[in-house]
């Protein structure tokens, strides 16, 4: 049997309960297999599966919080630190309904493999709570998030685990999340990013899983002797990274014409406005059907995706498995030819299969959605240096490190024998980094 058989077998028994994750690591170990021949004995010797598919730590804590009412309220709050070969932990919290160990493990588990293909010393992790922000005012956010941090602080710390945003968690509970941390241990440190510009954020963080998304698009396309300019463009999602892969994308001359929530999608012929879109998501916290009272032209499809829309570009930027199947089918025979993800797996293995065999060109979210998290490290880096680079410094950066990305990407398909497959090159690109620098370090 295979290492890797050995390896998915262990795991379907053991955390069979555990889909998403499971998901997760069949699918980057099935891209690394021609890496994992390649090395077999080293890789065994040094338990490199075995150790690079088990999480570091897994913290699971109680977060009791009381409402505008008095009521008290328990949720349980999750940080996982996955794997910190090549720096601190990193990566987002979710606060979301639907927040449990499986998806957390899977999310965490990507973030490796993202981090280290940003080229930037940033390890693996994810964390965040079944807390629902939706309809709740600004003073329970805060106490949700004060009673969080009143654990989470003891185990995250600028050199150690440094979280960030993702569904759930903006401006606005980061701000409260780093004011708590900051209470309990008097230290004004970069524990988090995300962060406002006046006490420690980066400009250009809240823009750039978007506009990183947008900067991978261009790359791709020019590679494709094509560009933006006129492309149909649908975007998922409107939150932030789906406003503003909207902002660049129209910058960069394409045409916008959807964005949605959990409750339907707009689709406007005429293209999406984003002043509007913004204005009701950034500024009311409301929902994207409020669209039509503004703009009377466009089209409300309650409780659909955008996926059935002619298009050139699909961008799904809200969450986990919205292009199905049929979804991606209805994509391709309506036209679309490239799929770029913002959000964290948004196609489902059945749909990049379609993907593959009608020869889409699809690049995955851990190697397209990755502005963000380079940005958080950018982040990390002017606070440890006590400094901040201007919008223009750090928008360069990103595109800098968009196009090194999808370089990387590509060079490993094409050693590998899958030239074109972005899934296998940004796995394989990133695995390398990892497995050398477990290896360098020990059995730990
Ligand atoms: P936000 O919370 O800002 O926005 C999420 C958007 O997706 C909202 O419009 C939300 O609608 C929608 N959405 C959430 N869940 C569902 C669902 N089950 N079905 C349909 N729509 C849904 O999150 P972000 O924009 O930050 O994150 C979006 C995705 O991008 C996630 O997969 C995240 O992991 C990924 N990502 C985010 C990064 C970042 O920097 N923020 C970095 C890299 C990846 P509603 O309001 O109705 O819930």
């Amino acid at each position: 049997m295979s290492y890797i058989q050995e390896i998915n077998d262990v795991l379907s028994h053991k955390y069979a309960s555990e889909p998403e994750f499971l998901r997760a690591v069949r699918e980057v170990l099935s891209s690394i297999e021609p890496v994992v021949s390649a090395n077999e004995d080293k890789y065994r010797q040094n338990a490199i599966l075995e150790r690079l598919v088990e999480p570091e730590r897994i913290i699971v804590f109680r977060v009791p919080w009381i409402d505008d009412k008095g009521q008290v309220h328990v949720n349980r709050g999750y940080r996982i630190q996955f794997n910190s070969a090549i720096g601190p932990y990193k990566g987002g919290l979710r606060f979301h309904p639907s927040v449990n160990i499986s998806i957390l493990k899977f999310l965490s588990f990507e973030q490796i493999f993202k981090n280290s293909l940003t080229g930037l010393p940033i390890g693996g992790g994810k964390g965040g709570s079944d807390f629902d922000p939706h309809g709740k005012s600004d003073r329970e956010v805060m106490a949700f998030c004060q009673s969080f941090m009143n654990e989470l602080y003891k185990y995250v710390g600028a050199d150690e685990d440094v979280p960030a945003g993702d569904i759930g968690v903006g401006a606005r509970e980061i701000g409260y999340l780093f004011g708590q941390y900051k209470r309990l241990k008097n230290l004004h440190e970069g524990v988090l990013t995300g962060k406002g510009i006046s006490y420690g954020g980066s400009l250009a963080r809240t823009e750039a899983t978007g506009y990183g998304l947008i900067y991978m698009v261009n790359e791709i396309l020019s590679h494709n002797n094509d560009t933006l300019a006129g492309k149909r463009v649908l975007v998922s999602g409107s939150g932030n990274v789906a406003i503003f892969a909207i902002e660049k994308a129209q910058q960069m001359g394409a045409q916008v014409l959807t964005c949605s929530d959990s409750n339907g999608t707009i689709y406007d012929p005429d293209g999406i406005k984003l002043d509007v879109v913004k204005k009701i998501k950034l500024e009311r916290r409301g929902r994207i059907s409020e669209y039509l009272k503004e703009v009377s032209t466009a089209e409300y499809h309650e409780g659909e995706r955008p996926w059935n829309i002619p298009c050139d570009i699909a961008l799904p930027c809200a969450t986990q498995n919205e292009i199905e199947e049929k979804d991606a089918l209805n994509l391709i025979n309506n036209g679309c030819r490239y799929v770029v993800e913002g959000a964290n797996m948004p196609s489902s293995y059945e749909a990049i299969h379609e993907y593959r065999r009608n020869g889409i060109i699809f690049m995955p979210g851990k190697a397209s959605n990755a502005g963000g998290v380079a940005v958080s490290a950018l982040e990390m880096a002017q606070n440890s240096r006590r400094v901040s680079w201007t919008f223009e410094e750090v928008d360069k950066m990103l595109h800098r490190i968009m196009a090194d990305i999808y370089s990387k990407v590509s060079s490993a398909a094409e050693k590998y024998g899958c030239e074109g497959d972005f899934m296998a090159g940004a796995n394989i690109a990133g695995f390398e980094k990892v497995a050398e620098a477990m290896m360098a370090q020990g059995i730990v």
